[in-house]
């Protein structure tokens, strides 16, 4: 009837509006969120199976509002995707990062990889090439010492375009890894066309180990995988001792995740580096 359809669409508004009103609201704060100084990075150390040493740290971004709180990247990112506010805020996280680790090998501490992740969005802006360059002259850093993280879904979808960026990138001589490696759909002849480093392999995987099921064989597989097309591999997500010896068994390069360390803020990576330091 028309009554009932009245009543459907003022309850289906009513919610609607509720959500547009928070989308909204966030997007408001995320706009102002740079200027008001409200993202920080956190690091998380990359650990070689082998040798127990930090080798590398992955820069994750959080975002403190004062009046929402600390804000997952989880949430905001797919926001500042679609706003184009990436751009500006994958850029701010590249510099500060870049930044720290050259202040870091600077205090004498053991230089590390610095790996920063970049939406698909970034991938498709022009002046990606152009910002990275700048960056890596403007902070000092030894290209070597940057890592980009590109998602194997953005990895998959990638067209002549792509391919043609993460070889520019590579001249740059910044390293290429292929982050959540496992989750997509990218057919395994791909990887061998894109020039890359390092898979990551993605945490759904990681959390069957040892458990008797058949993230194991996979597991095993995307490792040998790796090591027949000369790539590193690193596992993400390991947070137990049978975790972390399972990697260290099928000789998987390297390890991220809490049964080392969680992310953590500049100084606390810091005095961590600092005690890592040979007198
Ligand atoms: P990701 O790149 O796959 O990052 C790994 C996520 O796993 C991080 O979540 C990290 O804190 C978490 N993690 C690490 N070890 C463990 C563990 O042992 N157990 C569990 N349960 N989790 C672990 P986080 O920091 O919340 O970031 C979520 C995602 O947000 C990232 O996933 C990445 O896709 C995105 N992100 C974070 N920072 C940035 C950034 O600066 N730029 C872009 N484009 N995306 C970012
Ligand atoms: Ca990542
Ligand atoms: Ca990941
Ligand atoms: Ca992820």
């Amino acid at each position: 009837s028309k009554e009932k359809g009245k009543n459907q669409t003022t309850l289906c508004s009513s919610a609607m509006k509720e959500e547009v009103l928070q989308q909204t609201q966030l997007t408001n704060s995320l706009y102002r969120a740079l200027e008001r100084n409200e993202f920080v990075l956190y690091y998380q150390p990359q650990v070689s199976v082998e040798t127990r040493e930090i080798v590398g740290l992955e820069a994750l971004v959080r975002w403190n509002n004062p009046e929402l709180g600390m804000i997952s990247p989880a949430t905001f990112i797919p926001l500042a995707e679609h706003t184009g506010l990436i751009i500006p805020i994958g850029q701010w996280v590249l510099e500060t990062a870049c930044r720290q680790n050259k202040e870091w090998q600077a205090m004498g501490l053991p230089p590390v990889r610095m790996a920063v992740n970049l939406s698909t969005v970034q991938f498709q802006d022009r002046n990606l090439l152009g910002i990275v360059d700048r960056t890596l002259s403007e902070t000092g850093l030894d290209s070597k010492y940057l890592e980009l993280e590109i998602t194997e879904s953005a990895a998959a979808e990638g067209d002549n375009h792509l391919i043609h960026v993460l070889h520019k990138l590579k001249g740059l001589g910044v390293t290429i890894s292929v982050d959540d490696f496992g989750s997509g759909y990218s057919s395994l002849s791909r990887l061998k066309t894109l020039p890359v480093d390092r898979i990551k392999i993605d945490m759904q995987f990681v959390r069957g180990i040892a458990k008797g099921n058949k993230d194991e064989a996979i597991t095993k597989t995307i490792i040998q995988l790796a090591k027949n097309l000369n790539l590193n591999v690193i596992a993400e997500g390991v947070e137990t001792e049978s975790q972390f010896d399972f990697f260290n068994k099928y000789k998987c390069d390297e390890i991220q995740g809490y049964y080392f360390y969680k992310p953590m803020p500049a100084s606390e990576i810091e005095s961590i580096l600092m005690g890592l330091t040979k007198p």
